[in-house]
């Protein structure tokens, strides 16, 4: 017989190379972090069974030891409820005598106490390559094994995150006492969760060995919780990566460059470098640039210098693009003359073939003195340092600021958010992020008083414990939207040919928005839709969005509205009874729906120059207290529709309602339109004119919804996190993420 509490039961199956740990010295090690586990005995020998059950009260649970046996009971090794040593010594004899035990290497048999009767829950740990430690939870049986009803987060964990972890599980409820069941300690399974996942728990202190924990089950009962059965998985080897150390860089020369490189550009003037220079120079770069080309002594009218350490003056920004093997010895020879190296070719570790020598890049980069950007990326955008990749854009700095790492992508961001009326704080195109990462730039724009709120194209974060980190210390200051591309397997396939690494598990991502506020979208149009909404409206975490007003002409637009925001977390419930008499009093014709959504024919709208729709408007602001106001116009119902007054009266209305009533009700404008040319043409001067004035447009109310909705989380992150209300007051833990709607 041996009893098994061994103090450091770890380290002595590491030593003695073992790859995973026992049930008995699993649960020594639990006892260890102060989880409380059955009293347990393990028989080498049958006879034994006297002995070991002196220090054991009945009634008992009997079960097979075997390295070879996973699952105890699939192959019949486990026998709960023996009252007395006969039971036992029977209970054990007929599972020796089961065809899978008797073919199995049997290295004796654990006797334990039962655990009082409660629910089963699991609880898991996983070392994410990308993030490290991850602490899962989730209801025992058909919850976990046929729904994956689980939750998951990044480790180290808080209370509140344990909390939360507990409640977004859809079983939930049954913790609570559903069906005449009783209530079980949700205390009890915090208390676990935070000795695991905790800052000081199992996980966190055993990261470089520990690759899989697993308690299945923990019985939580009324009174506590007693983990039954443990079993790790060890691995000494951890690549670690995730544990990247940071490289504190001041990014202002990158993006506001005072000397310009420029590599690859060709005396006949037609090389991208080429575009590249005249791009900058039409923004109104004034800046010097540098060509950098072997032979030439001037191109584009510029003197061209053999090397980077010929140039005049030191270089704060080079663009790059050459063949790739070219480039490790060009950057290597920049004498620390260099400061950031953009490198748009590709041929690197986006292919097998070019992984050696992108190793060999980054260490020509560091070699040089030079930070690396990309390579296979498309280049920088910033208003701010007139540098620009793309067509022109608008030289006004604006307060979004972008990372993304692809590069299409981020020029159709440029394009499509300048068209939504975004105005950047820069655009940096990061490709295979082989040396500086997302992580490095969010914490410049964190830093960065001219971005006010952060987007992020990520396919794959190798420092995602430092993204963790850096988001984490944050404290959400500035809203941060993540658009992750390879969320699913066929998305992975996709983003591994991209970057040229796999992209992370989904849960891992969900756990980070959860824990750090980032909200996550799904499409190009929901992160343009969700950074507008943060560009032009700000955020009340005192008063998180809630109820939701809705004005403007078509019923049939309103009626599906109220059900698709209801699904995303917002209210369109009628106002009282106060604001709806008001309304009542102000005589609309027939057909006008007034207890909101309030839907009026096009032709009260534009009554009067748009006063009624002030009235309308001064009323639902009054009495009606909504936290956001959606007007949507369906523009082609209106008459006169493509005459700039028709809008302007109304637009001008709404606006002279909300300075009446400050800092109420976000408000938010959707004009519809059937795609007829001259009104869209009308419509894209009258949203450039909105966003102006700090009101956000959208085509749909579909968009504005999820955009609300994305400003509601943010909210109620805020909020929670820094204690402005009462803990846990708010009952929807979906957020902040505002991923997929529920299915339509
Ligand atoms: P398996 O290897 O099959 O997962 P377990 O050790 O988890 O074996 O035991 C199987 C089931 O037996 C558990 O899910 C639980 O329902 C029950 N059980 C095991 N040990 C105990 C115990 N000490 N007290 C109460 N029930 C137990
Ligand atoms: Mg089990």
């Amino acid at each position: 017989m041996t009893t098994v509490m061994s103090r450091n039961s770890l380290t002595e199956a590491r030593a003695q190379g073992r790859t995973a740990l026992d049930e008995a010295s699993g649960k020594a090690l639990l006892a260890q972090y102060g989880i409380a586990v059955p009293t347990t005995v393990v028989l080498k020998r049958t006879d034994d069974v006297d002995a070991a059950l002196k220090g054991l009260s009945f009634p008992v649970v009997a079960k097979v030891v075997s390295s070879e046996i996973l699952h105890k009971s699939d192959a019949g090794g486990v026998t709960v409820n023996l009252r007395s040593a006969d039971e036992v010594r029977d209970a054990i004899s007929s599972m020796a005598a089961l065809p899978r035990i008797a073919a199995a290497r049997v290295d004796g048999w654990l006797i334990e106490e039962m655990a009082p009767a409660g629910q089963e829950m699991v609880i898991g740990g996983l070392r994410d390559p990308d993030f490290g430690p991850l602490v899962m939870v989730g209801l025992g049986g058909i919850f976990v094994e046929v729904l994956g009803d689980v939750s998951f987060r990044i480790c180290p964990i808080t209370r509140l995150d344990a909390e939360e972890m507990i409640d977004e599980l859809k079983g939930a409820a049954v913790l609570d006492g559903a069906r005449g069941r009783p209530a079980v300690s949700r205390e009890a399974i915090v208390d676990v969760l935070l000795k695991v996942g905790g800052e000081n728990g199992l996980l966190m202190q055993h990261a470089d060995d520990i690759r899989e924990a697993d308690i299945n089950p923990l019985i939580v009962s009324a009174g506590g919780a007693v983990a039954v059965d443990a079993r790790f998985i060890l691995d000494g080897g951890a690549d670690g990566h995730y544990m990247t150390a940071a490289h504190t860089t001041d990014f202002t020369p990158l993006f506001e460059p005072k000397t310009v490189a420029v590599i690859g550009a060709s005396t006949k003037g037609t090389a991208l470098p080429n575009i590249f220079i005249r791009r900058i120079r039409e923004f109104g770069y004034e800046g010097a640039i540098y060509p950098i080309h072997p032979s030439a002594a001037e191109i584009d009218g510029l003197t061209a210098y053999k090397s980077l350490a010929d140039t005049p003056e030191p270089i704060d920004y080079a663009y790059i693009a050459i063949a790739a093997a070219q480039i490790p010895p060009l950057l290597a020879g920049a004498n620390g003359r260099l400061k950031f190296a953009q490198v748009i070719s590709s041929g690197f570790g986006e292919v097998e073939e070019g992984r050696g020598l992108q190793d060999a890049l980054v260490l020509a980069a560091a070699e040089g003195g030079a930070r690396l950007i990309g390579p296979n990326c498309l280049g920088l955008y910033t208003p701010r340092g007139k540098i620009t990749f793309t067509e022109i854009g608008p030289r006004e700095v604006g307060t979004v600021g972008v990372i993304s790492q692809s590069g299409g992508l981020g020029t159709d961001i440029i394009r499509r958010g300048l068209s939504r009326g975004l105005k950047f704080s820069g655009l940096v195109t990061v490709g295979n992020c082989a040396d500086v990462t997302p992580s490095d730039l969010l914490e410049f724009y964190f830093a960065d008083a001219a971005t006010r709120v952060i987007g992020m194209y990520i396919e794959t974060a190798r420092d995602g414990r430092r993204l963790f980190d850096i988001l984490r210390q944050a404290g959400a200051c500035k809203p941060v939207v993540v658009l992750k591309g390879g969320r699913t397997s066929q998305g992975i396939a996709a983003a591994a040919s991209h970057t040229g690494s796999l992209a992370g598990d989904d849960r891992v991502w969900v756990a980070l928005s959860r824990q750090t506020g980032c909200i996550l979208v799904d499409t190009l149009d929901q992160f343009i839709d969700t950074l507008l909404v943060f560009q032009t409206l700000k955020p009340r975490p005192e008063h998180p969005t809630q109820r939701v007003a809705l004005f403007g002409n078509g019923g049939g637009t309103s009626v599906l509205a109220t059900d698709f925001y209801a699904r995303l977390g917002l209210d369109v419930t009628p106002f009282d009874p106060h604001a709806i008499a008001e309304l009542a009093a102000l005589g609309l014709p027939p057909g006008t729906s007034i207890t909101n959504p309030v839907d009026c024919p096009v032709g009260t709208l534009q009554q009067e120059e748009g006063r009624v729709a002030q009235k309308i408007l001064d009323i639902i602001h009054g009495s009606g207290k909504p936290d956001a106001l959606v007007m949507h116009l369906n523009l082609s119902a209106f008459v006169g529709r493509t005459r700039p007054e028709v809008l302007d009266n109304l637009v001008q209305a709404a606006m002279r309602v909300q300075e009446h009533y400050p800092g109420q009700a976000h408000f938010v404008l959707v004009l519809r339109s059937d795609g007829d040319p001259p009104l869209e043409r009308r419509k894209r001067e009258f949203r450039d004119h909105a966003v102006e004035l700090g009101v956000p447009v959208y085509d749909e109310m579909s968009n504005a919804g999820y955009a609300l909705a994305a400003l509601q989380g943010y909210e109620r992150f805020v909020r929670k996190r820094t204690n402005l209300g009462s803990k846990r007051t708010e009952g929807n833990p979906r957020f902040p993420s505002v991923t997929s709607p529920p299915s339509v």
